[in-house]
């Protein structure tokens, strides 16, 4: 099913950082990965005939901390960090929004970071990373959004003026999600300093602009293209599944932002998930239908590849990443 990109541009240690725009090296122990991510800004894949693109935005390394899993010590993720070859100070996190190519069409599925500030340095690199695979972001004609957060809707807006990056793409958004970052009070709940001002910049942009358009339940929301709920990490939060040729693939969002390279835990209780004995729950859910139904599987925030296939081992899940 994978089809590597032969555009293997190699870089060094030094090049590597000066690319990511950081003054000082990120750490080189977390090296294979820090420069995997550099030297495929994409991977590109295919099902049936639709190609699926993995497009790098950025990454970030987020230092460890008492409280990050509810239900798991400190202590416990780092032996889990250091038992699969990772330092144990830090969970490796990175931004990739997926693109489609169905026929002519580009499709976005999230936007990314937009290289808003409050994602750290050396974000924002989705145009960058189109461009090396080759796609023109004025092909974009439809983009699929998972869920509100900064991270996978700031791309769709200019960071000091709130205009719009694709002002002629349709803009597919989960009803519920929509209808929870509006409702009143909302930006009074303190969830955490990435989503601060969060609800005011919704109402100030999707909430009224003219090419959005909202759905319910699980509808097919392009020829191919059905969105799956997955309530949790956000309120009204979809994957989305792609079937062709008898190919199925998902595109998981958020469903859980650690990476499975690392742990597929199911039942770790990340406090960046809104709602997390319900993104357990969907966890489970989406998990158990990609080892029964044999799905390829991918993760915004998973290490590249970030694409592979899950098998059950007792209650938890392996990760075996493609390509
Ligand atoms: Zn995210």
């Amino acid at each position: 099913m994978s089809e590597i990109s032969r555009r293997d541009v190699t870089l060094g240690a030094a090049s590597a950082y000066a690319a990511f725009g950081l003054d000082k090296p990120i750490t080189f122990v977390d090296a294979a990965h820090a420069r995997q991510s550099v030297t495929h800004p994409f991977r590109k894949y295919r099902v049936g005939d639709i190609e699926i693109f993995s497009l790098i935005d950025g990454l970030r390394d987020v230092p460890l901390r008492e409280g990050m899993v509810r239900n798991v010590s400190v202590e416990q993720v780092k032996t889990v960090l250091r038992g699969a070859g990772f330092p144990d100070n830090q969970a490796p996190l990175r931004f990739i929004v997926m693109a489609l190519k169905l026929r002519d069409q580009v499709v976005l599925i999230d936007s990314g970071t937009g290289g808003h500030p409050i994602y750290g340095e050396g974000n924002g690199r989705l145009f960058e990373s189109m461009a090396a695979a080759g796609l023109d972001p004025k092909a974009v004609k439809t983009i699929l959004i998972s869920h509100l957060h900064g991270d996978h809707i700031y791309g769709l807006m200019n960071n000091e003026s709130d205009a719009q990056v694709f002002p002629d793409a349709d803009i597919v958004v989960p009803a519920a999600e929509l209808k929870w970052w509006t409702r009143p009070g909302v930006e009074s709940i303190d969830l955490g300093p990435t989503r601060k001002g969060l609800a005011q910049r919704i109402r100030a942009t999707l909430a009224t602009w003219k090419n959005v358009r909202t759905f319910e339940g699980e509808p097919e929301l392009l020829p191919g293209v059905h969105a799956v709920q997955a309530p949790g990490h956000s309120p009204g939060m979809v994957a989305h599944l792609v079937t062709s040729g008898g190919e199925q693939f998902l595109i998981s969002a958020d469903v859980v932002n650690l990476a499975p390279h690392i742990s597929t835990n199911p039942e770790w209780q990340l406090a960046i998930d809104q709602d997390p004995q319900r993104a357990v729950e969907t966890r489970r859910k989406i998990f158990d239908r990609a080892v029964a139904d044999k799905l390829t599987i991918s993760g915004t925030h998973w290490l590249m590849p970030n694409v592979g296939t899950l098998a059950k081992d007792g209650s938890r899940y392996v990760f075996v990443a493609e390509g």
